[in-house]
């Protein structure tokens, strides 16, 4: 075993708990009040294991959970079977209801039998995808639940406005799909009273009404992922757009769940969040070098005395970032809770760390790669990019 990761569900039912209350508040039943949580849990669940995560989120109450595709939806589907979402913790009595997934990434035509078979929600916005899905339960006799995703101005998913009433008719006029939920996304949630976000709202509200107008009336309306759920101006503007609907908010917080946010100047949500995974390996060779000598490729790195090296069995194939390289992006690991400090090259399968100041350790002695000391954000920062693309990125031993 090269490496593994390890996941606090402690800590991800805390973060959970964050994001709902700063949704929406709670009712006197201690539930976000009116807004229902999707967990995003896409690209297995941004690394955490979808199927680990699916079941504490679902044991924490969660009814609804975002996948990116059938056969992760498939995956968590068999998971999660025949374990019920507990009720809300203090809803004692509340029925239990089916753990329900939304297909968040597209929609192909050889994806709609198992759509219905697993009973996965697509997110759709296509005249054609009405159509397949149409042939796909018919065949069952099985009807299918969609979301219909509106182009607000990431130019990305979603029919825009000009197009939504010709899928809201078909859709309407449909005997085996339905619009349960109108959904879109923004670009720019993490800028706060941003020109883009308030554009991207006046387009969506735009689309609810021609949707209505084609008399739908969706259960759900979404827009919030972590970023603008922190921000806050958004929630207050979706409770409103859902008043009027008539339709109930839901909420799809991913990075949040996992404790990592993009800062905001209006967000309060970073100081409450703490990172769930935790990324481990251990060493495999301990050397002493003399000044002089040059470690790894190109010898980028030359010991000014003599110094204590560790050898660990990971590399740029595993999601270590070549950028975490001495000279570079100057990474480090954590070791005993000192750091250590990556030394040369990181190469394909193997990083050496400076061990000099740190006495003790020997083959076998146990690494943090990513976790108390070092975190995503680190990662990131190494390597110019997010932690998102860290976390989904990391190859290791899912626990
Ligand atoms: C990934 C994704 C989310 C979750 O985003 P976070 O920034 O991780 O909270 C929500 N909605 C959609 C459509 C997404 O693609």
């Amino acid at each position: 075993m090269q490496s593994w990761i390890e996941i606090s569900e402690k800590r991800l039912v805390e973060n959970l708990r964050a994001v709902q209350a700063l949704a929406g508040g709670e009712d006197d039943l201690g539930r976000p009040e009116g807004v229902e949580t999707l967990g995003v849990i896409k690209a297995n669940a941004y690394g955490h294991d979808a199927v680990k995560v699916a079941l504490i989120l679902a044991g924490a109450g969660v009814r609804w959970l975002g996948v990116s595709d059938v056969q992760e939806g498939a995956r968590v589907r068999r998971a999660v079977q025949g374990v019920a979402p507990v009720e809300h913790r203090l809803t004692p009595g509340m029925a239990a209801q089916e753990m329900r997934l939304l297909v968040m990434g597209g929609l192909e035509a050889e994806d709609c039998r198992q759509v219905v078979e697993e009973d996965l929600t697509p997110v759709i916005w296509t005249v054609a995808h009405v159509e397949m899905l149409e042939r796909a339960a018919e065949a069952t006799g099985k009807p299918v639940r969609v979301h219909l995703e509106i182009d607000s101005g990431m130019c990305r998913q979603g029919v825009d406005v000009a197009g939504v009433g010709e899928v809201a008719r078909r859709l309407e006029g449909s005997r085996w799909v339905s619009c349960e939920g109108v959904m879109s996304h923004l670009a720019a949630a993490e800028v706060a009273g941003s020109e883009q976000t308030r554009r991207q709202q006046e387009r969506f509200a735009r689309a609810l009404q021609v949707v209505a107008a084609e008399g739908i009336r969706p259960v759900w309306l979404h827009l919030a992922a972590s970023s603008a759920v922190d921000e806050g101006g958004t929630m207050a503007w979706m409770r409103e757009q859902a008043r009027n609907l008539g339709a109930r908010v839901m909420i799809r917080p991913g990075v949040a769940l996992y404790g990592y946010c993009v800062p905001i100047a209006s967000g309060v949500l970073r100081p409450q969040l703490r990172p769930v995974l935790t990324w481990k390996t251990r060493v495999i060779g301990v050397r002493e070098i003399d000044a002089g000598e040059s470690v790894g490729y190109g010898g980028t790195f030359t010991a000014a005395s003599r110094m204590r090296l560790a050898l660990l069995p990971v590399g740029y194939a595993d999601g270590l970032r070549r950028a975490a390289s001495s000279g570079v992006g100057n990474g480090w690991v954590m070791i005993q809770g000192r750091r250590a400090a990556v030394v040369g090259r990181v190469s394909m399968n193997l990083t050496t760390v400076d061990i000099t100041a740190i006495e003790g350790v020997e083959v076998g002695s146990e690494v943090v790669l990513l976790g108390p000391g070092v975190t995503a954000d680190d990662h990131a920062r190494w390597d110019g990019t997010i932690s998102y693309e860290i976390l989904c990125g990391i190859r290791a031993k899912r626990p």
